[in-house]
């Protein structure tokens, strides 16, 4: 499978307006009405479209990022037998009108008839401690309401809108867009069909008006970066009648700066005395869990066996973070780094001479292993000379 940026020809860091022009273009210049029976450009067409709807949504495209096709593939719709379901959407949210009638776009433009409003995406920053207690945040949200005076219509409470004279209710006129003959709304009413003669005043004719809401959001325990909440229903109003569009949360978790997530366990790096770590000893290390668990004071003690080195890690059960799809929870990985001491009194220094004198090869097994092995390579070295 060729790489999604390749097929667009674009960089890999390049901003969303980029990747969308070009798309349009290669959609533009591949599509099937202009290469009639050729099937290579469907092929590209396939391809193109397919890139596109991974490289266009931000957690599809972090996955891809990091994960290549593995991390795309086989998720909700987008299996590796070539299907995507979301052509139609892609096609009217980049070529609006142009296009949208091609693809019988949905709802939204109907003539004149309800339509559903539109979807919002917010994005919300949580704490680490948050999206591993689960949380109550407040979050404000400008969306379009339907007017409650005119009751959506636009005109004034008490009138009533009439019927447009410039495509005579229909919604639509017919227009030339370059190779194309379509069909597009009509530009007097916006495709309603109707017109206000004596607006509203609350809203000014447009049926809808712009607020602010402030809505609870939960989060639940055990919400990951990139997770999604939908909150139905929340999103902008419909027009005529139509439903109201859904309200997405776009999770992203603030990097913590002592824990990293891995799946549902937690990593920590924890910095170990170099005579804890050679003579074994217990160390405190941070966890999340507060509460009865650890007298509330987030933290728990680990246990560091004899002649431990940097790297060695220690797991403690059940200290991770919640999963969000039953009781089980990750655990508490625990990295020890052996510090070894800086600026030592005279008395120190002493007792170290005195301790390495009495230290055998055999109690530092790595370092009489890579004598050997760099004794060889010294050998060898000098034996081709
Ligand atoms: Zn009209
Ligand atoms: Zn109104």
């Amino acid at each position: 499978m060729r790489d999604y940026y390749e097929i667009l020809g674009v960089e890999r860091g390049c901003d969303d307006s980029a990747l969308k022009s070009a798309f349009r273009k290669q959609a533009m210049q591949h599509h099937p009405d202009r290469n009639a029976g050729c099937e290579e450009a469907a092929g590209r067409f396939k391809e193109i479209n397919e890139a596109y709807s991974v490289l266009s949504d931000p957690q599809k495209r972090a996955a891809y990022d990091r994960f290549g096709h593995a991390g795309v593939n086989g998720q909700g719709g987008f299996g590796g037998n070539g299907q995507f379901h979301d052509v139609g959407d892609i096609f009217n949210e980049v070529f609006g009108d142009v296009f949208g009638d091609m693809f019988g776009g949905r709802g939204q433009r109907q003539r004149g008839g309800p339509a559903r409003g539109n979807d919002l995406r917010y994005d919300l920053e949580i704490s680490l401690e948050q999206a591993y207690a689960g949380a109550e945040v407040e979050i404000t949200v400008p969306v379009t309401m339907t007017c409650e005076p005119c009751e959506g219509s636009g005109a004034k409470p008490g009138t009533s809108p009439t019927q447009c004279s410039t495509c005579h209710g229909a919604g639509r006129v017919r227009a030339s867009q370059g190779f194309f003959s379509i069909e597009r709304a009509c530009p007097r009413c916006g495709g309603s069909g109707r017109m206000v003669l004596d607006p509203c005043v609350e809203c000014r004719g447009a049926g809808q008006i712009r607020k602010t809401r402030t809505l609870a959001v939960r989060i639940p325990s055990g919400v990951d970066d990139g997770a999604r909440i939908r909150l139905a229903g929340e999103g902008d109003a419909g027009m005529r009648g139509g439903p109201r569009g859904d309200l997405y949360i776009f999770i992203s978790v603030t990097p913590h700066e002592l824990f990293e997530r891995d799946g549902l366990d937690l990593l920590c790096t924890v910095p170990v005395p170099m005579c804890v770590a050679a003579l074994g000893g217990e160390i405190e290390a941070p966890c999340l869990m507060g509460g009865a668990d650890c007298d509330g004071a987030c933290k728990i003690e680990v246990t560091v066996p004899e002649g431990a080195q940097t790297g060695k890690t220690v797991r403690v059960k059940g200290r991770g973070m919640p999963s969000l799809r039953g009781p089980q929870r990750g655990d508490l990985v625990v990295e020890l780094f052996v510090e070894t001491p800086t600026r030592l009194t005279a008395r120190q220094k002493e007792l170290m001479r005195e301790l390495a004198d009495l230290c055998s090869e055999q109690q530092h097994p790595k370092a009489a292993g890579f004598t050997g092995k760099a004794k060889k390579f010294w050998d060898n070295v000098t034996g081709q000379a």
